[in-house]
């Protein structure tokens, strides 16, 4: 086995070993993104001085004897966080030229633990979109099959990791960003309960459903990077007091009478028959396990994406008003008066699906459309969350497919924004709801691509989620399927 196919947990004790330095293992990596990333375009930024001088630190570190359980270990950022001195661009010609005066605070809870960053990710533009196709600096590609999207929005972050680029990088999840490229990558990724990781710092969407979280080949890395992004954090007034949590310490609890509830509503209509038999079998193997499996209803599951679109748009036209020219953003030189300088510096900074979103999420917060779109939306929202709450009053966890389909290729959805938003259709309650979820990968479909399932629990049950698809990861090996990549590099 390879550097690059290694868990945080074997890259750990190979470094404490002294097998290989960090910076041996800095380069290592470094060395494979510059062999795949022209092609897998997974990476905005690659820091390449600034990571082999914090390996160097960390090696120095090891040296002395300190044994931080992250320290010297490699991971990227999606371009969404804030990194101090380094470009942060949101996937976005608005902020091409923008260097955050300060870091996130889960860049700064990383990097305390000694982690090396290697750059920071592609992704769709202000985390708008299901493919990375609207990114301003360009697609990602599928490592799986190079002619297919990675799924977005954090498509760089489940392309890196999947491609072996780095073992772990964070994402984000306002809808489905992080599950459903995990899904389309065939990687696993949780987006968190809400309130779990800070907000601080990373480049705001829509407040209510955005959430960071870890992506990585297994729920025990995830596990490892979540132990040290989780924790209350006074400067995001939505940060939980108890955020914080060990999510490696329930890790191994057997399955033995975990109550699993699956959900008619998610195989319906519109769901790939592969995608429905791979998710089946996943089902199967958790009642192998010992879990009991009951059929349960999330009766307003359909009306999620229809909510959302109206909800994550309003919030984003209040959001991204801050980008407005003068300050810190891209700035028009074709312009007469001030009104101009807002106009044309907007026009030419958004791409087409961002400017959608604003009018979309001005037209609904408008005097007169208000009550019919908006706070109709959130009483749908309020449904929603109560639909989950019944569920979990009878089940522990609710298992379904993560996507309707399994990977698509490039361009195909681009000309249909709606059959866009379908491809969230599984993962955007639970953004409304703020439960944590998870997607691990059950299987393959004919032509190779990887397939997700999705595991949801209530509020704070984020350890209990990583805790079952450890113990199925466990038992079964499609976590541990690589893309074949042009053999032989790093
Ligand atoms: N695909 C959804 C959207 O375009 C969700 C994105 C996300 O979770 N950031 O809004």
């Amino acid at each position: 086995m390879d550097l690059h196919d290694f868990s945080l947990r074997q890259l750990r004790e190979g470094l404490q070993k002294r097998d290989f330095s960090a910076q041996e293992l800095t380069q290592t990596l470094l060395k494979r993104i510059h062999t795949l990333n022209p092609e897998l375009n997974a990476f905005v930024t690659v820091t390449e001085a600034a990571a082999l001088e914090s390996a160097a630190r960390a090696d120095d570190r090891l040296a002395k004897g300190e044994s931080g359980t992250l320290l010297g270990l490699p991971m990227a950022h999606k371009d969404i966080f804030c990194t101090a001195d380094l470009p942060t661009t949101c996937g976005s010609k608005m902020l091409k030229n923008f260097v955050a005066p300060y870091s996130a605070t889960v860049v700064e809870r990383l990097a305390a633990e000694g982690m090396v960053m290697l750059g920071k990710l592609n992704m769709d533009e202000f985390a708008m979109g299901s493919s990375n196709e609207t990114s301003y600096f360009g697609p990602v590609r599928n490592p799986w099959n190079t002619e297919m999207v990675p799924g977005g929005s954090s498509g760089g972050s489940a392309a890196a990791v999947a491609a072996g680029l780095v073992p772990v990088a964070t994402g984000t999840d306002t809808g489905g960003s992080i599950r459903q490229p995990a899904a389309l990558c065939g990687i696993t990724g949780i987006k968190p309960t809400y309130g779990r990781v800070s907000r601080y710092g990373m480049i705001a969407f829509a407040s209510s459903l955005d959430q960071a979280g870890p992506m990585a080949r297994s729920a025990e890395d995830c596990a490892l990077l979540l132990n040290a992004m989780a924790a209350h954090d006074p400067r995001d007034s939505t940060s939980h007091p108890a955020a914080a949590s060990d999510f490696l310490r329930g890790l191994d609890r057997p399955l033995q009478g975990l109550r699993v509830g699956v959900p008619e509503e998610f195989f319906g209509e519109g769901l790939d028959p592969e995608v429905a038999a791979a998710v089946q079998v996943g089902i199967d193997q958790l009642a192998k396990q010992g879990a009991s499996i009951q059929s349960i209803r999330l009766p307003n599951n359909p009306h999620a994406v229809s909510t959302y679109y109206v909800l994550a748009p309003a919030e984003a036209s209040s959001n991204l008003s801050r980008f407005d020219g003068v300050r810190y953003t891209h700035r028009s030189s074709a312009v007469e008066n001030l009104d101009d300088l807002y106009q044309q510096s907007r026009y030419e900074g958004f791409g087409a699906e961002v400017r959608r979103r604003i009018l979309v999420g001005t037209y609904v917060l408008s005097a007169g459309y208000y009550d019919a779109y908006y706070l109709k939306a959130q009483q749908v929202r309020s449904l929603i969350r109560e639909d989950f709450r019944r569920a979990f009053a009878e089940v522990d966890v609710i298992v379904g497919p993560t996507t309707p389909g399994p990977a698509f290729a490039l361009g195909a959805k681009n000309a249909d924004p709606v059959s866009m938003y379908l491809a969230d259709i599984y993962t955007i309650a639970v953004n409304l709801a703020g439960i944590p979820a998870l997607s691990l990968p059950c299987g393959f479909t004919q032509s190779g691509l990887p397939i997700g399932m999705q595991l949801m629990g209530d509020y704070f049950a984020d350890d209990l989620l990583l805790n079952v698809a450890h113990r199925y990861q466990q038992e079964t090996d499609w976590h541990l399927a690589r893309p074949n990549l042009k053999a032989g590099e790093a």
